[in-house]
């Protein structure tokens, strides 16, 4: 038998746990993310990938991390989660769209899911790892996942978790830092078992109350007692980052298959990046063998990663902007904790002071040695008025529609390429749907005059007149739906309002 894959924190505490008992987990008892011990490396050829089908692909990648799945069940997971909720086949379609500035570039569509944002990818077979993994680990109480969310995560956790058995789901959104639909996608969610809590703050805040909650060893006694246990579905857990790195895998696949790079040939990669999760996944399907070259870290004007990429010091100590692209608004990207336990070659002391500085400071600088091993990335990051140029210019030009979160991307690939003179083949990571953002994409597509006094709603039926992009399901869904949900709370309160939900 093969020996098992065992994961640790990145912190150093706690000993090593299976797959499943990290998935369950969420988060490790000292505060660090689980990381696995080492890196699988692929053992099927691309060029055999490149005939396999998404959900065979994602198998490939998973069964290499999740060792304490047997075949049968984690065949089934995914046979249950990429399936007809997908409006199309392939499940993560990759685009070309020509292009004068940079030559052809491929978008890799990942907002084909239930809530048209690419956390569906991993949130949409995050419930099923995580029944299996309860009953593996023969838990018997109650699994409560609390979740802070910049707005994709909420609802794409909510639709996933919603009447699974044995679970409840929490969510706490920035009541004014997501979109009007993706707060009318969330209010509106049904199942007995969710709950959607508005936080007047920001993302931030609502990550770090969640932290807390997760942190508070006295309340998790309380909870076990009364039979509940915390886990968590933000992209801390293990169990959404794995199934990210099926993504890199099959669209590198689908390059090969068209004939677009050769076996082995690099390609740059690159990612709108918020909390750090899904370029961490790219990352980790380089270090698995996949012919990634450059990782294009693209952020709006929240820009601490690209500060962080060209200074080697992280700083949150600055202003914070509500942008177009709210889910990426966010100041402290908590996955880069596993990129830092990387770079400085698993030195769980020195991860645990850096994080211990970066909530204690804000900020924490890192090695010249880890510099160098982190020069796979570039940092890029694009202003307000760049996001809406490129959403109109590549529109006009192409008629091909961009979500602000993209459009920051594109934007930053342009400029990777006008600064390197790089001709590889590149893909450009779209993360959601332009009709999650339809005011913005309208404001860039005509102008604020032109989308003022109307709604939502109304302009998305102009972005379909004026784009013959379908509207989804999931918009047509929430038009007319009652909310179902109302409650806010302040960051201070967070706690008091999770105890109250679980234990009445
Ligand atoms: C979550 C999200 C991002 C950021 O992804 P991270 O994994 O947090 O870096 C970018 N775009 C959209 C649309 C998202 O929902």
């Amino acid at each position: 038998m093969k020996k098992k894959l065992t994961y640790k924190s990145t912190r150093g505490g706690g000993g090593e746990v299976t797959a499943s008992e990290a998935i369950l987990k969420g988060l490790a008892d000292d505060g660090g993310l689980f990381v696995p011990e080492r890196i699988p490396q692929l053992d099927v050829s691309l060029g055999d990938m490149a005939a396999m089908t998404y959900q065979e692909t994602a198998y490939e990648v998973m069964k290499l991390f999740f060792t304490d799945f047997t075949e049968e069940e984690l065949k089934e997971c995914v046979i249950k989660a990429y399936d007809s909720k997908f409006d199309v086949d392939e499940v993560a379609p990759l685009v070309e769209v020509a292009d004068e500035t940079v030559g052809s570039v491929h978008y890799l569509e990942l907002f084909h899911g239930p809530t048209i944002a690419f956390k569906d990818m991993a949130l949409s077979i995050l419930p099923h790892l995580m029944t299996v993994a309860a009953k593996k680990n023969h838990v018997e109480n109650e699994i409560v996942i609390l979740t802070a969310t910049s707005g994709d995560t909420g609802k794409a956790a909510l639709s996933g978790f919603a009447d699974v058995e044995g679970i409840r789901i929490l969510v706490f959104y920035p009541k004014d830092g997501v979109s009007p639909i993706q707060e009318k996608q969330m209010l509106t969610q049904k199942g007995d078992n969710t709950c959607v809590v508005g936080v007047e703050g920001n993302f931030d805040d609502c990550q770090n109350g969640v932290k807390a909650i997760f942190h508070d060893q006295e309340l998790g006694k309380r909870l076990e007692e009364a039979g509940y246990q915390f886990s968590s579905a933000n992209s801390i857990n293990i169990g959404r980052l794995v199934p990210q790195v099926a993504y890199y895998v099959y669209a590198y696949a689908r390059l090969l298959e068209k004939g677009k790079v050769k076996e082995g040939e690099t390609i740059h990669v690159v990612v709108p990046t918020g909390n750090f999760g899904n370029i961490l996944a790219a990352y980790y399907a380089k270090r698995m063998g996949l012919p990634i070259d450059v990782l294009v870290c693209a952020s709006n004007v929240n820009k601490v990663l690209y500060d962080f990429f060209r200074k080697g010091s992280y700083d949150r100590n600055r202003e914070f902007f509500v942008t177009s692209s709210p889910s990426m608004d966010i100041l402290v990207s908590s996955n880069l904790e596993r990129l830092i336990y990387m770079a400085s070659r698993e030195d769980e002391e020195g991860t645990a002071k850096r994080m211990k500085a970066l909530s204690q400071q804000g900020s924490y600088d890192v090695t010249d040695e880890m510099r160098r091993l982190m020069e796979d990335f570039y940092g890029g990051f694009a202003t307000e008025k760049e996001v809406e140029a490129t959403i109109k210019r590549v529109f006009e030009k192409r008629q091909y529609v961009l979500d602000p979160h993209t459009a920051v991307a594109s934007k930053v690939y342009e400029q990777f390429v006008e600064e390197t003179g790089s001709h590889k083949a590149a893909i450009i990571i779209s993360t959601a749907s332009p009709y999650k953002f339809t005011r913005s994409v309208m404001n860039a597509l005509k102008n604020e005059t032109a989308t003022r006094g109307k709604s939502d709603f109304e302009l998305v039926d102009e972005l379909c007149r004026l784009s013959g992009v379908p509207i989804p399901q999931a918009v047509e869904e929430i038009r007319k739906a009652p909310n179902r949900h109302d409650m806010v709370c302040r960051k201070d309160e967070m706690q008091a309002v999770v105890e109250k939900w679980v234990m009445g």
